[in-house]
């Protein structure tokens, strides 16, 4: 089959990759559509030294297996759980000690045309929700689990800072909350986008400094995080939400004297994600920039790599 993976030879499209072999408790998917994120930008570039196919944020048909599921139309969690550690037991399968991760970690991803998941991660489309649609809803889950890191007010003063991908989905799940949300964006296609939902596009200069309850910095980059830490106001929250290339140099003496709160978040739930883009709250049309046949998959990589890119969609079948 058609597969894009990272192999010993580096990123590789391939049209006679393996069929996936289908175990017990396992659901054979027939991929329909699937994006590309920034995680698989920084596959490509060895985070994790990852090998196998790529492929995270995916919406797909069930072909074969538990009999209840086939025809479904589908998406899938990303954390393979074993269901047996101390973490697994305590309810957070998220963070089991022993999980693998669809298209990131020790299980291959949906970037190909079939792929075995088990079914214990899958979630129904709802009929209203397009494929297109669909493919946001694992990034749309990580960016309702702001909500699950930390309490935002409707009174709160809210600043996102790092308009790409992600930060488009969060600023738009906070802006939910009620709370008044500002988000610091230096281009002007998602500054627009966020004007047409009603946040407030700023430069980071003409905000004011330590005022802000919550700062949630998607930037991934060392100086989003200094930056954030800025705007705080004291005992105000700051929530991590990109993984960051090298390591952050910050005033942390802000941190002890100021009193704030520095959370991490990563994956969310599914079921928030599908119930926010069944009801038409999150706009993800205008996030998608470009969509390219699976068979183009190298095209597509680089399209998405390019500065400022939004949501690169794979046409699989
Ligand atoms: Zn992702
Ligand atoms: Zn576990």
């Amino acid at each position: 089959m058609r597969a894009l993976a990272r192999t010993d030879n580096g990123l590789t499209y391939t049209t006679d990759w393996p069929e996936p072999t289908v175990q017990q408790g396992q659901a054979l998917l027939k991929i329909k559509r699937a994006g590309i994120c920034n995680t698989d930008l920084e596959l490509v570039q060895g985070y994790l030294d990852f090998k196998g196919v790529l492929g995270h944020e995916f919406s797909a048909e069930v072909v074969s297996g538990a009999p209840e599921w086939v025809g479904a139309r589908v998406v899938a969690e990303i954390n393979v759980a074993c269901h047996t550690c101390d973490l697994c037991r305590e309810g957070v399968p998220s963070q089991c000690r022993h999980r693998r991760t669809v298209g990131i970690r020790q299980h291959d991803g949906g970037f190909a045309d079939r792929l075995a998941v088990n079914t214990s991660v899958l979630h129904r489309i709802p009929d209203s929700v397009s494929d297109d649609q669909a493919v946001f809803v694992e990034p749309l889950a990580a960016a309702f689990q702001i909500l699950e890191a930390t309490h935002i007010s409707p009174r709160d003063e809210v600043i996102l800072i790092g308009a790409g991908k992600l930060g488009l989905l969060c600023a738009q799940v906070l802006a939910l909350t009620g709370a008044r949300v500002r988000a610091v964006v230096r281009r002007e296609r998602p500054a627009k986008l966020l004007d047409s939902w009603g946040i407030k596009p700023m430069a980071l200069a003409d905000l004011p400094a330590n005022r802000a309850n919550v700062v949630v910095d998607c930037t991934g980059s060392a100086d989003g995080f200094a930056s954030a830490l800025g705007l705080l106001r004291p005992r105000g929250t700051l929530v991590l939400k990109s993984t960051y290339h090298g390591i952050p140099q910050a005033d942390l003496s802000r941190v002890v004297v100021d009193e704030i709160k520095v959370v991490g978040s990563r994956c969310g739930p599914f079921e928030a994600a599908l119930r926010a883009l069944e009801a038409g709250h999150i706009d993800t049309a205008s996030l998608i920039d470009a969509r390219y046949p699976l068979d183009d998959a190298l095209t597509a990589m680089q399209a998405a790599a390019k500065p400022g890119a939004l949501k690169v969609l794979l046409d699989v079948g």
